[in-house]
């Protein structure tokens, strides 16, 4: 087996934990080679994992802006020596690896959340309500990886890094601008804590409560869909089977029913708190800790004493 694992690269910054948990997964398979493609970016974080038998570098501003024509024409470039290619299920893998799969005339896997062997994969269907297990015949397999229920890989001795050349690129589609949100929690898909707010939180001005507790915990915020489309909260801190899917040590839900669309987002949480006043919501059955109260009485309360 040869795995190739497209490191999830913005610009110079290496999203270092999703990359981190694909190579987790697909460590089992044998030596990973990853891609290290970006701009400006340093690629010896990456060397210095566990599992990494070498790193490609290669730098270009079309991979620092995940364009998927040119980034897809690059691994294309180096595919036929790898069985499996792999990229963490993040918006820029979503857009590059199935065009990498159509150009090799291959499957591609999404959402890969287990390695049944090395052509037998677990991913979920209906919104996480089954599991199905897919056997890939394809002489190169292209998957993407649910990080979310993965370690980091660990850190290792560094492994070697090797420039490649970059390819001509593609002139189908240009970078034109990114908007990014800027803020000082942490990244939503990768937090160690999540508070989320649901409709029940009521308003944007309200969700001020959410975000204070959050604080005390260095916590990511997240939100309903319920939430995100009455206006109380941005679109990018929705989580759920439509949103982002989060796995963090601790998930706090505040006045969110447990709609089994929100459950596909968060039910792989390691431990799960449930703040809701209404006792038979759903909820509490995902829920290891539940608090049947107001919120507006017990998130304050608590960021109180956390303080
Ligand atoms: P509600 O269901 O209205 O629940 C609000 C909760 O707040 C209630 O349980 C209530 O008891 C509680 N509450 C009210 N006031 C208080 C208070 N003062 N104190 C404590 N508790 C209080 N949803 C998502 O979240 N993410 C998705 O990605 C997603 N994708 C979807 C995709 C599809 C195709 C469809 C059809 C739906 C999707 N949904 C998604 C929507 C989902 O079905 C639910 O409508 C949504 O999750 C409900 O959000 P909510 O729990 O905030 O609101």
């Amino acid at each position: 087996m040869s795995v190739l694992l497209i490191a999830e690269i913005s610009g110079a910054y290496i999203a270092l934990s999703a990359t981190a948990k694909a190579l987790s997964a697909v460590a089992p398979l044998g030596p990973v080679t990853i891609l290290a493609a970006g701009d400006g970016v340093d690629p010896a974080p990456l060397a210095a994992l566990d599992g990494v038998a070498k790193v490609l570098h290669v730098e270009g501003a079309d991979y620092g802006h995940q364009m998927p024509e040119s980034f897809s024409e690059l691994i294309l470039s180096i595919a036929p020596n790898f069985t499996h290619i792999v990229a963490p299920a993040t918006a820029a893998a979503k857009a590059i690896l199935p065009r990498v799969a159509a150009l090799l005339d291959v499957m591609v896997i999404t959402d890969v959340t287990k390695l049944e062997s090395a052509d037998t994969f677990e991913r979920p269907i209906y919104a996480g309500n089954a599991t199905q297990s897919v056997t890939s015949t394809d002489p190169i397999k292209v998957l993407t990886i649910r990080t979310a229920g993965f370690d980091d890989a660990p850190a290792a001795a560094a492994a070697p890094i090797e420039g490649v050349d970059p390819t001509t690129g593609s002139d189908l589609s240009n970078w034109v601008e990114d908007r990014v949100v800027k803020t000082d929690r942490p990244e939503l898909t990768s937090a160690g804590v999540v508070v989320s707010g649901g409709r029940g939180v009521g308003s944007e001005e309200n969700f001020a409560i959410i975000g204070a507790l959050a604080d005390t915990l260095n916590a990511a915020v997240g939100a309903s869909r319920a939430a995100v489309d009455s206006g109380y909260a941005p679109n990018d801190m929705q989580v759920g089977q439509t949103g982002k899917v989060v796995a963090p040590d601790l998930y706090i839900a505040c006045g969110v029913s447990g709609a089994i669309q929100h459950l596909a987002g968060m039910k792989d949480s390691k431990v799960i708190v449930a703040i809701n006043c209404d006792a038979e919501a759903p909820i509490f059955q995902v829920a290891d800790y539940g608090l049947v109260t107001d919120l507006f009485e017990a998130v304050p309360a608590l960021t109180e004493q956390l303080k």
